[in-house]
C-alpha cells in the first residue's frame, strides 16, 4: 500500500493575549488505507475522523499547541486512542487551553504523551516523516518532511507568501527566520509544502520571496 496525503479544512477559533479570530486550519492525515497520523487536532474532532475514516490512527502529532491546532487532541485521543505527540518547548504554550499537570483541575491525563525532538522518525504506511525543530512562530514549532511524499508540513511556520505571524506571545520574528533557513531552505526546492492555514507553497517559491 502506498502512503498518501488526505487534507479537509475546519473551521473555528484562535485565542491568544485576550483576542480571539475566527480561524480556517488545515487538517493533514498521512497514511494509507489501514493506517494513518494524524497532523493536528483543530476545532472538531469529526473534521478529523472524517478525514480518517475506519483507518487506525498511529499518532496524533502537533506541529505547536496554539489552541486552533491542539483544541480536541485530547478528545481525538479518546476517541483513537492514539498518543498524542508535541515538542515539549511548547509546554507553557499547551497549558494556556489544556492546564499544566500541576493544576489541581487537571486530572484526567490532558498532557501530551510523547516528546517531539528535532531529527527524530515517525513511521507510517511505510513512509517516514522527519521532526525539525523550528522555533520562532512557537518555541516548540515543529516542520514534518516526509521524503518520499516531496512534502513538508510546516504548521504555522511557513505559509504561502511567507514565514508565520510572529506577533504574539511566545513568538518571536529573528527565531522563525533562522529556523526556515536553517531547516526549511535546505530541503529540495522542489518540496511541496503544506501549511497550518491556507493554500500550498513550495520550499522554492518562498526562498524567492523571503531572499
Ligand atoms: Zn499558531
Amino acid at each position: 500500500m502506498t502512503a498518501r496525503v488526505d487534507h479537509a479544512v475546519s473551521s473555528g477559533t484562535f485565542s491568544l493575549d485576550g483576542e480571539t479570530f475566527e480561524v480556517d486550519n488545515n487538517i493533514w492525515v498521512v497514511g494509507d488505507d489501514t493506517e494513518c497520523i494524524v497532523i493536528d487536532a483543530p476545532h472538531s474532532v469529526d473534521d478529523i475522523m472524517a478525514v480518517v475514516g475506519d483507518r487506525k490512527v498511529k499518532a496524533i502529532v502537533c506541529t505547536h499547541a496554539h489552541d486552533d491546532h491542539v483544541r480536541v487532541a485530547p478528545a481525538l485521543r479518546e476517541r483513537t486512542v492514539a498518543p498524542i505527540m508535541l515538542h515539549p518547548d511548547d509546554r507553557p504554550v499547551w497549558e494556556l487551553t489544556h492546564g499544566g499537570a500541576d493544576d489541581p483541575d487537571n486530572t484526567d491525563g490532558q498532557l501530551w504523551d510523547v516528546d517531539l525532538a528535532d531529527g527524530m522518525s515517525i513511521e507510517v504506511a511505510g513512509t517516514t516523516l522527519q521532526v525539525l525543530h523550528t522555533p520562532g512562530h512557537a518555541p516548540g514549532a515543529v516542520c514534518l518532511y516526509a521524503p518520499e511524499l516531496g512534502c513538508v508540513f510546516t504548521g504555522d511556520t511557513l505559509f504561502s507568501g511567507g514565514p508565520g505571524a510572529t506577533g504574539r506571545s511566545f513568538s518571536d520574528r529573528p527565531t522563525i527566520e533562522a529556523s526556515i533557513r536553517a531547516k526549511l531552505f535546505a530541503l529540495p526546492p522542489e518540496t511541496v509544502v503544506h501549511t497550518g492555514h491556507g493554500d500550498d507553497t513550495t520550499i522554492a517559491a518562498e526562498q524567492a520571496l523571503l531572499g
